[in-house]
């Protein structure tokens, strides 16, 4: 269902005792229940030691919902190091952030590897956040559709309608992310459109009305209610301006 929806993405940030501040600190200024309000759902994706610890810290009953950065494609078994959907739902995630360009650039992430994590997700309960994204390269020679286009239809239009049900896309710019440079909300609504003229087409009009599409890509608390107020923008994925508890606070208070 399509809803306003601002997740944090924490990275590689913040040890357990500053993320139990950060979020002592966020629901403090926020509150659930002004949160709740505008039926705007928060999301916070830490790191996957902090999961666990930061689901129980987080305001419960509310719009606070607890979201992982990553999982393996397999449900169990030996891989080193790895973390499962399973495992994941099973300390409280409700969410997963799949596919974002980080994962695509430094750890060699593909649409086909991002096809299999994605239905590892589903399996497991997990509603995915699929980032999308293209370079300035890609910007500036004029091919941002036609390379957003095909991460769509490579990694997520092989979703049933049922399964695509579920998901939540994000639009990442990887010029704009961690930048300073923020899309300008004409950008950002153009790509916007296009991504749900795409589910149109893969699936039907009314899919495209329902899915939640979020920017991301130094969004902060300046630029969040400009971008919010496009038409086709649901809300954010916000990284740097999440640690902040002032800055993400005004960043959900922004709709
Ligand atoms: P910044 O908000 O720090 O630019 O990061 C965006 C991002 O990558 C969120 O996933």
């Amino acid at each position: 269902m399509r809803q306003n929806l601002v997740a944090g993405n924490w990275k590689m940030n913040l040890t357990y005792p500053e993320a139990l501040a950060l979020v002592e600190e966020i629901a403090r200024l926020a509150g659930y229940g002004s949160v709740g309000a505008n039926g705007l759902q928060v999301v916070v994706c830490p790191p996957f030691p902090l999961l666990h610890g930061v689901g129980q810290a987080l305001p419960q009953g509310g719009n606070f919902h607890l979201g992982a950065q990553n999982c393996h494609q397999k449900e169990s078994g030996a891989f080193t190091g790895e973390v499962s959907a399973k495992l994941l739902a099973s300390v409280g995630c409700e969410y997963v952030i799949l596919g974002h360009s980080e994962r695509r650039q430094y750890f060699g992430e593909t649409d086909e590897l991002l096809s299999q994590k994605l239905k590892a997700a589903l399996a497991a309960g997990l509603k995915p956040i699929f980032c999308v994204g293209e370079s300035l390269d890609t910007r500036e020679a004029d091919e941002t559709f036609d390379f957003i286009g095909k991460q769509l239809t490579d990694g997520l239009f092989h979703l049933s309608n049922e399964e695509f049900a579920q998901v939540t896309i994000a639009y990442e710019p990887i010029w704009a992310i961690g930048t300073g440079r923020t899309a300008t909300s004409a950008q950002a609504q153009e790509v916007h459109a296009f991504i749900r003229e795409r589910i149109a087409r893969a699936y039907d009009a009314q899919a495209a009305l329902d899915t939640t599409i979020l920017y991301g890509g130094s969004a902060n608390a300046q630029n969040a209610r400009e971008l919010f107020a496009q038409p086709d923008v649901d809300g954010g994925l916000i990284g740097g301006a999440s640690l902040k508890a002032a800055d993400f606070t005004a960043i959900i208070q922004s709709f």
